[in-house]
């Protein structure tokens, strides 16, 4: 016997259309790629995505074909992420900071017929465009731009494109497991995959990262995804935020402290998402200019482990609390987050701030496990550390357009080494590829730049594993000073004393300006690996 309710699919058009109807006049903040800002409401993007849908309807398109982005956090961007996948199409964001032969590879690789782009990206596309035979229409998100269409024939613009649909457009109905939207991951080696979600799996993550003991979106919330709408999908805010109804700031181009400072003071932002890095240019500029951030209650730090000095300065200076959030490309991304449990009340603070900087517990509809390189399953003991597989309702089963099976038993062997304990929380040791095996003992790279960044005379550090005779490998720190600052190698060695044991100290400091990144942020360290090789050998 079935039970007797309604069954209406899980669709990403039903988000926009609530929305719309209970929080119309909800303000979303954009800011422009010109550094204008702009301010629409729920209302205003829901019909526009119901425009941009009848729009594209019109071009002949198949059912699920791919029209993709590349554009910052803006207010079009977020009509495109309801109007294309709300239609019925997948929408594909692409990461701009991707090499041109990967864009040509990803864009051809996903088939991508319609791409929408900002303008900053036009010169990229008008080199590329020999290389990108299969995409039929390239739009530019803006007004109708003479000088723009004197450089690429052909070209379309979004706010003419717009009046070609219909208004009063009807979001069409379709089986909720439908594919929806499109993610590359950025891949360090070889080509990058993609990751196809459903209507299904993202609507159930949205439900999940509303919840309290997720990111807690509420009507009240104005939230500020830093976090690009190219990253996995700004890690779901725009679906979760058009759920709860929370207001919305979007930032553009410009992520520099001194602009997200000045977007949390101007327009009262209560939370606001993305990676470490972001937080330390945020912090430096807060402290100089003497913001008290106001209105912000919470940050959510996720992409990379976020440096305890960081929780530590949000909470002691400001008053905010740090959500540290795990997640990836594969999980959509949540796959946890850290709330303190009841009965973490009764703990010295000492211990109850310790338990912030793990990498939280999993919410319903994710399930995390370790397993040993034999694939046995190793203890929740918050000790045992192993290889960190997940399954889920937004995890995913299989790569888009490749055969080989992605899952282990069942269940996705996720590439980072971890240790859970018996309350589910779950903590991050190392990518497996990066965990530093110094005579046959592991050390984790991330503790040690944990430790690192919170000496004050440094603002970016890593610690990567390099050759050595005796030991095989050894850790070294790479430095970043911060502005005005002068340490010396022997003053950050020392750094490390009575924080861990003396053998995992690093051998050797070397300072660079800056350290080389992913598209997505993350440090390369297979880069400074091969740099440094040799560094220990005399
Ligand atoms: P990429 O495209 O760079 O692979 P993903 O966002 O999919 O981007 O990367 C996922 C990986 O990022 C995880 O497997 C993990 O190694 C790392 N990561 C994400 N969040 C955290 C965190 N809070 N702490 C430590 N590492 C994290």
């Amino acid at each position: 016997m079935l039970g007797r309710m309604m069954n209406k699919p899980l669709l990403i058009s039903s988000l926009v259309q609530h929305a719309a109807i209970y929080h119309h006049d909800t303000d979303i903040v954009s800011v422009e790629t010109t550094g204008d800002v702009a301010h629409t409401t729920w209302a205003q993007v829901s019909e526009n995505a119901r425009q941009l849908g009848a729009a594209l309807m019109r071009l002949g398109l198949d059912p699920q074909d791919r029209c993709a982005t590349i554009a910052w956090n803006n207010r079009r961007h977020l009509e495109i992420y309801f109007g294309v996948s709300g239609a019925g199409f997948v929408c594909h964001t692409i990461n701009p900071r991707l090499f041109p032969d990967q864009l040509v590879y990803i864009i051809n690789h996903a088939d991508d017929k319609v791409l929408f782009i900002d303008a900053t990206f036009l010169p990229i596309i008008i080199k590329l465009s020999e290389h990108l035979p299969r995409l039929d229409h390239v739009i530019l998100m803006g007004p109708r731009d003479e000088e723009a269409a004197s450089q690429f024939p052909g070209l379309k613009f979004y706010d003419e494109f717009l009046e070609t649909g219909e208004t009063g457009f009807e979001w069409p109905q379709f089986d909720e497991n439908t594919a929806s939207s499109l993610c590359y991951t950025s891949g360090t080696t070889g080509n990058p995959k993609g990751v196809l979600y459903s209507h299904r799996s993202t609507v159930l993550h949205s439900f999940s990262a509303i919840s309290a003991d997720s990111l807690a979106l509420s009507a009240r919330d104005v939230v500020m995804p830093v976090v690009p709408m190219f990253h996995v999908n700004a890690w779901g805010v725009p679906y979760a935020a058009a759920m709860a109804g929370s207001s919305m700031v979007l930032p553009g181009p410009d992520l520099s402290g001194a602009a997200l400072v000045d977007l949390i003071d101007d327009h009262g932002v209560t939370i606001a998402l993305g990676v470490p890095t972001i937080w330390l240019g945020l912090l430096a500029h807060a402290e100089k200019s003497g913001s008290r951030l106001t209105t912000l209650e919470r940050t959510v730090v996720g992409g990379s482990a976020c440096p305890p000095s960081v929780i530590t300065q949000f909470r002691e200076e400001f008053g905010v609390d740090t959500i540290h959030a795990w997640g990836m490309t594969e999980t959509s991304p949540l796959g946890s987050t850290n709330h303190p449990l009841a009965k973490y009340g009764d703990l010295p603070l000492g211990e109850q701030h310790r338990l912030r900087e793990s990498q939280g517990r999993p919410p319903y509809g994710v399930e995390l496990k370790i397993v040993d390189e034999h694939g046995y399953d190793q203890p929740h003991d918050g000790k045992a550390v192993g290889n960190l597989l997940a399954r889920g309702l937004w995890v995913m089963d299989s790569y888009f357009r490749a055969d080989d099976d992605a899952l282990q038993d069942g269940w996705f062997n996720t590439g980072d080494v971890a240790t859970l304990n018996e309350d589910g929380y779950m903590t991050v040791k190392d990518r497996a590829k990066d965990i530093i095996k110094s005579g046959g003992e592991w050390i984790s790279s991330v503790m040690l730049e944990n430790i690192a960044i919170g000496h004050p005379g440094l603002s970016d550090a890593a610690v990567v594993g390099v050759n050595h005779d005796r030991w095989d490998e050894r850790p070294i720190l790479i430095a970043i000073v911060a502005e005005g600052a002068a340490p010396t190698p022997e003053e950050l060695l020392t750094f490390f004393d009575g924080k861990i044991a003396a053998w995992q100290v690093p051998d050797k400091v070397v300072f660079r300006d800056e350290l080389p990144r992913t598209a997505t942020g993350k440090v390369l360290k297979r880069q400074l690996r091969e740099e440094y090789a040799d560094i220990l050998k005399d």
